[in-house]
């Protein structure tokens, strides 16, 4: 294997059982690996206590094993690296890239509900800054007296620092960025340490993927990444965004739809070999 041999990875957050959603994507990753001589990598994406149980982490080895995947090395459990997600956020907030942000979901509701336009992005409506304009003292107050808070980027901060505007390879081509679609995104929640943004980046930067795989629903999220990679100063992986799989009506097979996970179908009796081809992935 050279230096510049192919690393994908399959990233699942263990929020349920594995659908055929997961198999497709999964594959997906494992034979762009297999077919290259490359490696691929397993992680598990638990960061959010609330989401996250370990008995579907079990699971979720367990078929994808069964179904007749490998891996290679250790599996990555991000739940047991905070302090490394946390050593990523200190740096921004080093660079000024990143304030604390108090607001309830209900204040910013009520902010927006107020203001004259709402502009959306990938992940909902935009914040509407309230938190960025507090002033040093007002933060220094809230902070020393233990209020909750996320910590957002300061995204016209961090888009003035690009000597030149960022794009992402795909597919052979270069895809022009848009981070300023997510506004100020949040990078660490009131409750979660770290959030998915920042610890995909910093993971697949750490573990050496050479070619991010994923469903196309997580492709604009790939325009926050680059810049991410950007200000950290982590390599640049290629992407290739699938088509998500239907059912036979056209329906996304997506993780929240009663979809027929691969428990199911193998208490059902259906083969490895058949669940590969269900999945889009016929030997
Ligand atoms: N953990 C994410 C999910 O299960 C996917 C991460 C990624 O592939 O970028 O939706």
């Amino acid at each position: 294997m050279g230096a510049t041999a192919i690393v994908t990875r399959f990233a699942p957050s263990p929020t349920g059982h594995l659908h055929l959603g997961h198999a497709h994507s999964a594959l997906f990753a494992w034979r762009r690996a297999r077919e290259a001589g490359g490696r691929f990598l397993l992680r598990i994406e638990d960061i959010d206590p609330l989401r996250c149980r370990p008995e579907f982490t079990e699971a979720i080895l367990e078929d994808l094993a069964w179904l007749g995947l490998d891996w290679d090395g250790e599996v990555r459990v991000q739940s047991a690296h905070l302090p490394e997600y946390r050593r990523a956020l200190d740096a921004l907030a080093a660079r000024g890239l990143l304030y604390p942000c108090f607001c309830t979901r209900a204040d910013i509701a009520r902010e927006i509900a107020a203001a004259a336009s709402a502009p959306h992005g990938p992940d909902g409506p935009l914040y509407p800054g309230t938190c960025r304009r507090l002033s040093a003292a007002e933060r220094a107050v809230r902070l020393a007296a233990g209020e909750a808070h996320a910590l957002r980027l300061d995204m016209a901060a961090a888009l003035a620092l690009l000597p030149a505007p960022l794009s992402f390879a795909e597919g052979g081509t270069r895809i022009a960025c848009d981070p300023a679609q997510f506004g100020d995104a949040v990078l660490a929640r009131k409750d979660v340490p770290a959030s998915y943004h920042l610890c995909v980046t910093h993971d697949d930067a750490l573990q050496g993927i050479t070619l991010v795989t994923r469903g196309a629903d997580l492709r604009p999220a790939t325009h926050l990444h680059r810049l991410l990679q950007h200000l950290m100063g982590w390599p640049e992986p290629a992407y290739a965004h699938h088509p998500l799989i239907t059912d036979a009506t056209g329906r996304r097979l997506a993780k929240r739809d009663r979809a027929a996970t691969l428990r199911d179908l193998r208490a059902a009796g259906r083969s490895p070999a058949e669940v590969r081809a269900l999945a889009g992935w016929p030997d």
